[in-house]
């Protein structure tokens, strides 16, 4: 259930309306807005009615929240949720992400980052624990690729997107990253999902590669409902018969998410397309459709990439591919 409060509510109101909503034995969630603050509920099994809420001071409307998910929907809040890392906010900026699949050897990884600086990347990803299909695959450099990680943020300034994948690692992994990315793998790990709800830093979280919208949604409500509000959606392909790249780009989630939910909608055309040649097409197909980043995986020397070689993009391609981008959202006037 939704309560929508009057533009001109004030504190005091909003406040007493969710001391009245926890009396009942449930909780809470104010979400102010730019027109005006709507307050979720949550815990309602059914009992408590719009009447209970109707007749409070400030109250403009109770709504009933149909969707299995309530935080992350677009009833809830209208407006696009926009936070800050470093200099970009995103869900305004557009941001492109961009780095090597895994944390490599120190030197190459902070040479990759410095070409990726030179055009202009503010945010850099790789992971330093890999969730690999196959128990034989490199692993990721683990507690080591962090140490690296850090001496790319000390060293150029660049902000740090890389994967967490247990539990117990959120806090070492949080004490480096500015994003903390959650693979498809484990978009429906609730119980990982659960602490991220209560860690004070952003979480990207990727579709799971078979996940409907709604299950991927319900993935973010689990974020949200803990009290962790910056939470980036990337879309990065599904699983379909195609044999022609590695999943199936869905072009078509990211309109819809956008209208389903508040949340920033990134896509990675990188894993989507598992071969580099498509990389920049589907990109900017991202970009039309209207992503708000991009989650790109770049090396500069894709033949011996310790994981994912053959889908890297070569950073010296970026500064054509970033003109392009401009192009396609000046032409579309999705420029901010
Ligand atoms: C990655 O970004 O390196 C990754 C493992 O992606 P995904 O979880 O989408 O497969
Ligand atoms: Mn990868």
């Amino acid at each position: 259930m939704l309560i929508v409060m009057k533009k001109a509510a004030t504190p005091a109101e909003i406040d007493n309306v969710c001391k009245v909503v926890q009396s009942l034995n449930l909780e809470s969630h104010p979400m102010p807005g730019a027109q005006r603050t709507a307050i979720c509920i949550t815990g309602n099994k059914g009992s408590v009615t719009k009447d209970n809420f109707s007749n409070l001071p400030g109250v403009k409307d109770v709504i009933r929240v149909s969707k299995p998910y309530k935080l992350v929907s677009r009833e809830t809040k209208i407006e696009d949720t926009t936070f800050k890392v470093g200099d970009v906010t995103i869900g305004k900026d557009f941001a492109v992400i961009a780095g090597p699949c895994s944390v490599e050897e120190e030197s190459i990884t902070l040479r990759i980052a410095e070409k990726l600086k030179a055009h202009g990347i503010n945010l850099f990803r790789a992971g330093a624990f890999k969730p690999r299909t196959g128990p034989y695959s490199f692993q990721g450099l683990g507690e080591q690729g962090l140490e690296i990680l850090a001496k790319v943020k000390q060293q150029l300034g660049l902000s740090i997107v890389t994967e967490v994948i247990d539990i117990e690692k959120i806090e070492m992994v949080a004490e480096v990253a500015d994003v903390l990315q959650v693979g498809t793998r484990n978009m429906a790990n609730t119980s990982l999902l659960k602490k991220l709800s209560k860690i004070n830093k952003p979480v990207l979280l990727k579709r799971g590669m078979s996940a409907t919208l709604d299950e991927y949604l319900q993935a973010a409500e689990y974020i949200m409902l803990g009290g962790n509000y910056q939470v980036i959606l990337c879309e990065r392909g599904i699983r379909t018969f195609n044999d022609h790249c590695r999943n199936t780009l869905d072009i078509a989630a990211i309109p819809t998410l956008q209208e389903r939910t508040h949340l920033p909608i990134f896509a990675d055309p990188s894993h989507a397309a598992g071969r580099t040649d498509l990389v920049a097409p589907l990109s900017l197909a991202c970009v039309a459709a209207g992503a708000q980043g991009l989650l790109l995986e770049a090396h500069d020397d894709a033949a011996n990439a310790y994981s994912d070689g053959q889908q890297a993009f070569h950073p010296d391609n970026l500064y054509n591919l970033q003109q392009k981008i401009i192009n396609v959202r000046e032409g579309l006037c999705l420029t901010t």
